[in-house]
C-alpha cells in the first residue's frame, strides 16, 4: 500500500498573503493564488488510514482543496493557534458523517488547555495525551512525537514507512540533542525555515539558512523548507526565494499541496 504525506500549508502564523501587509511576497500572492501560503499542517494517509497532524485555521480549505474525505486521527504539534485553531472545522463531519469521536492526541500540558478552551467540542474528540519518544503504529506506518526546541511543549513527528523516514518540524529552534540524534540520515526533513534574513526569534524559529544548515547536519536526504513567513524581516519574491534557497540540490521549497510519497 502507498503512504503519502501531503502538506497541506506552509505558512508561518499570519499566512501567505497577510492581510495587512503589502511587501513583495504578499502582492505576489494575492495576484497569483499558487504562490499563497496557508497556515502549516499535514496529512499523513498510509492507504488506510489518514491522520492530520495539527488542524491549522485554513482546515476548510486544505481539505477541500486535496479531497481529502475522511479523518482517522489528529496529531497536534502544540498548542499554538496556528496549529489547532481550526479544530473545529471536524463538528460537522463528527456529527453527520462520523458518528463517533475522532481520537485527538495532544501534548500533555495541552489537554487542560483543550478542555478549557472548546467545551462544546467534547464530544467531537476523544482526547488524549501524546508521549515523546513512543511510536504510534498505523500497519505498516509509525508516527513518532520528538521534543523540539519552541518556548512551549512541542513535538516534531518521526514517520516510518517501509525503510523511508521523514521528520516533520514545523515549528523547531534547531533540535534537542536527543532528537537530533533519531533524525540522522532521514529521507526528508521538512523544517522551519519561519525567517528570510535575520531571525527575530532564534529560541522559537529559525531562518532558511538554519534550517538548510540542520539538515545537512543531520544528513538529510532533502530538506524541505516549510512555516515561512516571506515577510518577517526581509520580504522575498517567490523567484528569488527559489534560487536562494535551492543552490543546493539537496533543498525543496514546501508548497502547499506538495505530496512526498514514501
Ligand atoms: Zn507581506
Ligand atoms: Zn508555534
Ligand atoms: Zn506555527
Amino acid at each position: 500500500m502507498e503512504t503519502n504525506f501531503v502538506i497541506l500549508g506552509t505558512g508561518a502564523g499570519p499566512g501567505l498573503p497577510s492581510f495587512f501587509c503589502d511587501c513583495v511576497g504578499c502582492r505576489e500572492a494575492r495576484s497569483n493564488p499558487a504562490l499563497a501560503r496557508t497556515r502549516s499542517g499535514a496529512f499523513l494517509d498510509t492507504g488506510t488510514t489518514k491522520i492530520l497532524i495539527d488542524t491549522s485555521p485554513d482546515l476548510r480549505q486544505q481539505l477541500i482543496r486535496e479531497q481529502i474525505r475522511q479523518v482517522d486521527y489528529v496529531f497536534l504539534t502544540h498548542w499554538h493557534y496556528d496549529h489547532f485553531g481550526g479544530l473545529g472545522e471536524l463538528e460537522y463531519y463528527v456529527k453527520l458523517v462520523r458518528h463517533e469521536p475522532i481520537p485527538l492526541f495532544l501534548p500533555p500540558s495541552a489537554v487542560p488547555q483543550f478542555t478549557a478552551a472548546f467545551p462544546n467540542l467534547r464530544e467531537v474528540f476523544s482526547v488524549r495525551a501524546w508521549e515523546f519518544n513512543k511510536p504510534y503504529g498505523f500497519g505498516e506506518v509509525s508516527l513518532m512525537p520528538l521534543p523540539a526546541n519552541h518556548g512551549i511543549e512541542t513535538a516534531g513527528f518521526l514517520v516510518s514507512a517501509k525503510g523511508c523516514q521523514l521528520a516533520y518540524f514545523p515549528d523547531t529552534a534547531g533540535l534537542p540533542a536527543e532528537s537530533a540524534k533519531v533524525v540522522v540520515g532521514v529521507d526528508w526533513l521538512v523544517c522551519d525555515a519561519t525567517f528570510h534574513g535575520e531571525n527575530w526569534f532564534p529560541h522559537a524559529h529559525m531562518s532558511i539558512e538554519e534550517a538548510i544548515a540542520l539538515g545537512q547536519e543531520v544528513g538529510a536526504g532533502t530538506t524541505i523548507l516549510t512555516h515561512m513567513a516571506i515577510h518577517y524581516s526581509q520580504p522575498v519574491a517567490n523567484k528569488e526565494l527559489q534560487a536562494e534557497a535551492t543552490r543546493q540540490p539537496q533543498v525543496a521549497v514546501a508548497y502547499d499541496g506538495m505530496r512526498i510519497r514514501l
